[in-house]
């Protein structure tokens, strides 16, 4: 079973896309999402996000702040990276033993990693192809205004903490141009059938 990585900026469309893949049968690891439950679940790391960004970073009940997180790393490079740098590991381990998991239960021809960092941090390497979403950032500070309700200031500071999209596009096997004028299914359906056919 291949592993495939799929990555892009802020708002380019990686969880759009791979809904798409996943209706192919595709199975899909949403590294963001998986490491949100891993910080609330994980009482190591979650001593160490205390420590790194302050007891806030928890409500009373357990729940994670993720506003106040959101707000504190990703204006803030340092810090981000640092937070990165304690939930990375712990995300990579649950993958790994996810994949196995699904390789089991339902033999894949392929499965999809997609988190926001492949690239910065050189995993991608250890992966048999690499996907990466583009979109201009006009497109994509309008898409995270709406989504996310933040402002334009906030949403442009994400995008320059985060790689350019052309460093990722560099080490990419496949890209995907989303932004509203390429057709996406078509894209989508070309990669499909070339890693369920190929030896990539
Ligand atoms: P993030 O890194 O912030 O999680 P993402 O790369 O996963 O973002 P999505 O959440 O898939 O991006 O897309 C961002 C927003 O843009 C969503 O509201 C989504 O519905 C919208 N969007 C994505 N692709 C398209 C498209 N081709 N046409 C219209 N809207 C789109």
């Amino acid at each position: 079973m291949k592993q495939i990585g799929i990555t892009g900026g802020i708002g380019s469309g990686k969880t759009t896309v791979c809904q798409i893949f996943e209706m192919y049968g595709i199975p899909v690891y949403y590294a963001d999402i998986e490491a949100k439950l891993l910080m609330r679940a994980d009482p190591m790391l979650k001593n160490k996000i205390e420590e790194l960004v302050g007891e806030e970073a928890y409500y009373p009940d357990g729940e994670l702040n993720t506003q106040y997180i959101g707000k504190k790393i990703f204006t803030n490079k340092a810090l981000l990276d640092s937070m990165n740098r304690i939930v990375h590991p712990a995300v990579h381990i649950h993958a790994e033993q996810w994949a196995q998991k699904m390789n089991k239960a339902c033999q894949p021809l392929y499965i999809l990693r997609e988190a926001a960092l492949l690239v910065e941090n050189g995993s991608y390497k250890a992966l048999d192809a690499l996907i990466v979403v583009t979109c201009p950032d006009e497109l994509r500070i309008n898409r995270v205004i709406k989504r996310d309700k933040l402002s334009r200031e906030e949403v442009i500071k994400r995008i320059n903490n985060q790689m350019p999209e052309i460093e990722k596009v560099k080490v990419a096997d496949f890209v995907i141009i989303n932004d509203e004028r390429h057709a996406l299914i078509p894209q989508i359906w070309r990669i499909h059938q070339t890693l369920t056919t190929t030896n990539i």
